[in-house]
């Protein structure tokens, strides 16, 4: 359905770094920080506007999150600190529509969160 899809599927080969029955994580392929993973649903949601209210919905948001910690710690920066970044639609510049939570981290970030003009 899109190339997250394919590369959580195993469609497109990259290296998955995690993965369980709900989700996938694997590098960015344009890293801005030592470390950026992106960290997706198996399922094709397009962004939080399409989360569903129901438990299962929460359940995957839950994973996400979870996952972002586990990862943080196995990438060995959980002590230092990361940024969790979950951009959607057009004003929050998310330019892939499926939804891919990023942990970034490796090194101090600068703050780069403003309107564009
Ligand atoms: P967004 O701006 O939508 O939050 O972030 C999309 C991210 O996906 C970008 O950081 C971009 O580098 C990454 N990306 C786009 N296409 C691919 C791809 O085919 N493979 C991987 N690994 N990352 C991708
Ligand atoms: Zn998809």
């Amino acid at each position: 359905m899109c190339i997250f899809c394919d590369i959580a599927s195993g469609k497109v080969p990259t290296e998955i770094i995690y993965q369980d029955d709900l989700v996938a994580a694997f590098a960015d392929i344009n890293p801005l920080v030592p470390t950026h993973i992106l960290i997706v649903p198996k399922e094709h949601i397009a962004s939080v506007n399409d989360l569903p209210e129901t438990d299962e919905g929460e359940k995957l948001a839950g994973r996400l999150l979870v996952v972002a910690k586990k990862l943080a710690k196995e990438q060995g920066i959980a002590e230092g600190g990361y940024k969790l970044l979950l951009r959607t639609g057009s004003h929050g510049g998310q330019e892939v529509p499926h939804i891919h939570l990023h942990l970034l981290g490796g090194g101090k970030m600068k703050e780069g969160i403003g309107l564009a003009n």
